[in-house]
């Protein structure tokens, strides 16, 4: 949080640069970068690429809202949403780059997203519940966005460790950041 490149609307891609190795390159390393972090999901910006990429993992079983969550490696190029459902569900949210802290956040809790795949394939995705918080989370990432500009009530923005202590059955983004 401060780099500049956070706060900017990150270029779209281009079916030309999908053929690009170094954006080819980028793509892949997503995903190892996203695990080196411990989170389950990444986007290019909070790497210091500022290009509208984003990549979510979240293994069923892995949050504790069930298996209607999960969603496989999915690499979100040149995403849009709109909001199926707009009553808000609340989460304390995490950030790689705003690390040490959680914020309780509200956000719609079905939205529809399109976007290419990593080959520039136009792609569909419903999601609900956590997962519409995760998505939402990254794709802020790409306009300049982080969950602390979201947050109505900064009272509700805490260190990791009082966080444990006072609000540890909370919803959260569980132990991974996003
Ligand atoms: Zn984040």
């Amino acid at each position: 949080m401060g780099h500049p490149v956070l706060r900017q609307t990150a270029r779209k891609l281009t079916r030309e640069d999908l053929a690009n190795p170094e954006i080819r390159a980028l793509i892949h390393d997503m995903r190892e970068n996203m695990q080196q972090y411990g989170g389950i999901g990444l986007a290019a910006p909070q790497i210091g690429e500022s290009v509208q990429l984003a990549v979510i993992e979240l293994e069923a079983g892995k949050n504790r809202y069930g298996s209607e969550d999960a969603l496989p490696y999915t690499v979100f190029i040149n995403p849009e949403f709109e909001v199926i459902d707009v009553t808000e569900q609340g989460f304390w949210e995490g950030c790689l780059s705003v690390p040490g802290l959680r914020g309780y956040v509200e956000r719609p809790r079905h939205i529809r997203v399109k976007y290419w795949d990593e080959n520039g394939v136009e792609k569909t995705l419903e999601a609900k519940n956590f997962l519409a918080t995760v998505v939402q989370h990254e794709l802020d990432h790409l306009f300049g966005h982080l969950y602390v500009d979201r947050m109505k009530d900064t009272r509700l923005l805490s260190f990791q460790e009082e966080f444990q202590q006072f609000y540890g059955q909370a919803p959260t983004l569980d132990e991974d950041n996003v």
